[in-house]
């Protein structure tokens, strides 16, 4: 298999990452290559539901116990982590020897990846993840991360570019936000690049939404979505959670609009009110429980929580 199709291979299985983790697999992938080890990627990107269903596992589940997080609590929620195997030529086996792991981590690194098996309480061999200082509380509160890969020439990949400066995953997500029409060919003029380039868009379009529209959102109005992120069900954060109801933004601008008219304005509860519920143990024990119980956004519960810090 050559090393484009490892990377093609690669980049169907990890899913909507961030683009320059994207970036990061390609180029580990093609160092690698060159070393003449052949690394792949189990795992990427990891939805809520996804998370969970893992969580289930070796729990309410057959099976492993396989992780200790919770859909929000993996950096691969975020798209931040990805997981590596070693293959062989034909990128048809799965393995992980340590010793080459520790290779293609040494590139990891090299790359600005931090790897799981550098921690000293769990090491998790195959995990890579670039989080750009931020930890998991602040993505979840939906804070952006601002990485770039270290020791990279932009030229040399090629998801950063061919044609345009924009990436692969970038277009891909702007055709799904309706920003270039409907049509292919519309489309592909309004992106202004090639009919090959334009293939690879189409490709990443179709891997994000079949991944992530399992449910199909059109069934579902504004109002029941944003009850689901009233009752917390699709995490922290807007982008976090216009990624887990899988809509564009501007239908989740809708979304968010009834969110905030149902939680600011006509709260039934004042805050005072709620702080005295929760001390009174009614809203049970843990943040994202109680917050959750109460039915309010983070911003809101903070403000609880500082009333009952202030009480208790
Ligand atoms: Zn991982």
């Amino acid at each position: 298999m050559s090393v484009d199709n490892l990377v093609n291979k690669a980049l169907k299985r990890i899913g909507a990452v961030h683009p320059v983790i994207k970036q990061g697999a390609e180029e580990i992938i093609r160092r690698a290559y060159k070393q003449g080890i052949y690394v792949l990627f189990s795992d990427g990107y990891r939805s809520h539901a996804e998370q969970n269903a893992l969580y289930a596992q070796g729990r309410t589940k057959p099976g492993n116990i396989v992780t200790n997080a919770k859909g929000g609590q993996s950096l691969h929620n975020y798209g931040l982590a990805l997981d590596m195997f070693i293959t062989n030529k034909e990128g048809t086996t799965a393995t992980w020897p340590t010793n080459k792991l520790r290779e293609v981590a040494q590139i990891a690194k090299s790359l600005g990846f931090e790897w799981g098996g550098d921690w000293t309480s769990f090491k998790d061999y195959p995990h890579i993840q670039m989080t750009g200082g931020l930890t998991l509380s602040q993505l979840q509160t939906g804070q952006k991360p601002n990485i770039k890969l270290k020791n990279v020439s932009q030229s040399t990949s090629s998801t950063s570019n061919k044609t345009n400066s924009k990436s692969i995953a970038k277009m891909a997500q702007e055709v799904i936000d309706g920003k270039h029409g409907n049509g292919h060919e519309a489309r592909r003029k309004s992106l202004g690049i090639s009919k090959a380039e334009y293939e690879k868009v189409r490709k990443e379009v179709n891997a994000i939404t079949s991944g992530k529209k399992k449910k199909p959102t059109t069934t579902k109005t504004v109002q029941q979505m944003a009850n689901e992120v009233k009752k917390g069900l699709h995490g922290n954060g807007h982008e976090t959670r216009r990624k887990s109801l899988g809509i564009s933004k501007s239908e989740y601008e809708k979304v968010r609009k009834l969110v905030n008219a149902g939680i600011h304005p006509s709260s039934s509860k004042s805050v005072s009110q709620m702080a005295k519920e929760v001390i009174a143990g009614k809203h049970g024990r843990g943040h994202e429980n109680r917050r959750k119980s109460l039915g309010i956004d983070n911003a809101t519960y903070q403000k609880v929580r500082a009333e009952v810090n202030k009480r208790a």
